[in-house]
């Protein structure tokens, strides 16, 4: 029997797609269609390691999606000869309702919708990759993967905002966290990488990349994350501000009369590493404060110290600490980041070794010193895989109940 997923991750301008091996992980294939909706869109299909480009326009999700599968067809491998049993489709809110991924049908469609005033850039193109996606494959399975679905083991002391009643229970109020497929592959990774079982293990997860967030993970389940209601709250990101006084909105709206739209899209597109250093690409701020340049330099010393504040903060929420793991563009990449988070904290038996830091990363690399307390862990995430992964137990779940049933 094929473990063969096709992984899609839809936005609002692109779609992102990978033929995974649910069993293994092995991704044969994979792509991504870009500015679609734009007068000129990009296809990237990867297979065998090469890469297959088309220019041409893509004026809506149906089309790139029908490219992506043409795709397959043209230059491979063939998705009728891999056998595929389901797609996954990332969904970014699932709100309270979604702890576990679920099988989409218009039960399940209906209550992604009534999610999108929680997730309005997220949820309604996820939902467009849905819909496309089931008329395309009409016989197979679809499985919605939401990223909000591990923190769901949060306690209410972690996810409950101090505010009124009746903003918690008449408009789910609360914290939810993201990140949650990463988080799940690089916590049970690092269990693995250390020799024992997720259950046994308690793990800060530090996933920095274009979006960035902390999560304090006891015996591989979620207790507290650093975003929020939304993926604005907790660290420094690409071009979201992380943490910042709620009183900022209303600050701004009467001292510069913006609208608090005006607000919300600048805390989200033109703050974090943009707004302190003009470029959300953390090579360029990287490069910039090589330069001498002194706004590149706060933005990485900012960035950096509020990696470290979070991490202390989950220290302290978890009260024992197995592994620090970094995962994703900046937390893969950077060692600068990796040393200059970390520093000062030798006293609750957290260090880098400088050699170690700066090797290369292949799979689940140990950076800190044998002697350390707290082992401290570089892991590539692989947000597609968990997603094949969790698609593929969910079908077989399905098919076992059937073949039980009398
Ligand atoms: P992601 O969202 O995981 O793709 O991460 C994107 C972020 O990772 C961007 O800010 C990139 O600049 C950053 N990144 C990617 N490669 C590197 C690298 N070699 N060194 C530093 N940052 C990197």
């Amino acid at each position: 029997m094929s473990s063969f997923v096709l992984v899609v991750n839809t936005g609002s301008s692109s779609l992102k797609y990978s033929l995974v091996d649910g069993a293994s992980g092995d991704s044969p294939a994979s792509g991504s269609v870009e500015r679609i909706g734009e007068s000129s869109g990009r296809l990237s299909h990867e297979v065998d390691g090469q890469e297959h480009v088309e220019e041409r326009a893509f004026p809506d999700h149906d089309s790139a999606l029908r490219a992506a599968l043409d795709a397959f067809a043209a230059y491979g491998p063939s998705l009728d000869s891999a056998g595929v049993v389901a797609v996954g489709h990332r969904v970014v809110h699932g709100g309270e309702r979604f702890s576990a991924p679920a099988l989409v049908d218009d039960d399940v469609i209906g209550a992604v919708e009534a999610l999108v005033p929680l997730a309005p850039l997220h949820n309604p193109a996820n939902l467009e990759g849905i819909a496309v996606a089931r008329k395309l494959f009409p016989d197979l399975p679809q499985v919605a993967v939401f990223d909000t679905a591990y923190h769901h083991t949060m306690p209410p002391a972690a996810y409950t905002y101090a505010v009124p009643l009746a903003w918690r229970d008449e408009h789910a109020i609360r914290r939810y966290g993201f990140h949650g497929t990463s988080n799940a592959y690089v916590a049970r990774s690092a269990a693995a990488a250390l020799g024992r079982a997720p259950e046994e293990v308690d793990v800060i997860v530090l996933h920095l990349g274009n979006g960035a967030s902390a999560t304090a993970v006891r015996g591989g389940r979620s207790v507290d994350t650093s975003m929020g209601m939304t993926p604005l709250e907790g660290l420094v990101m690409g071009t979201r501000s992380g943490d910042v006084d709620p009183a900022l909105h209303a600050h701004l709206h009467r001292s510069l009369g913006w609208s608090l739209d005006d607000i919300d899209t600048a805390l989200n597109r033109s703050s974090g590493l943009k707004g302190l250093a003009g470029d959300n690409d953390f090579r360029e701020v990287m490069r910039l404060r090589a330069a001498g340049d002194a706004g590149a330099a706060l933005a990485f010393d900012v960035y950096s110290y509020r990696i470290r504040k979070y991490v202390g903060a989950y220290y302290a929420v978890l009260g024992t600490v197995d592994a620090v793991v970094f995962t994703a563009g900046v937390g893969e990449h950077s060692p600068e980041v990796r040393a200059a988070s970390l520093s000062g904290l030798s006293r609750l038996g957290i260090s880098v070794d400088p050699d170690r830091n700066a090797g290369p990363v292949d799979g689940p690399t140990f950076i800190s010193p044998d002697s350390a307390d707290v082992a401290v862990l570089v892991v590539p995430t692989d947000e597609e895989y968990e997603i094949a992964r969790q698609a593929l137990s969910l079908v077989e779940e399905g098919r076992q109940a059937r073949h039980e049933t009398p």
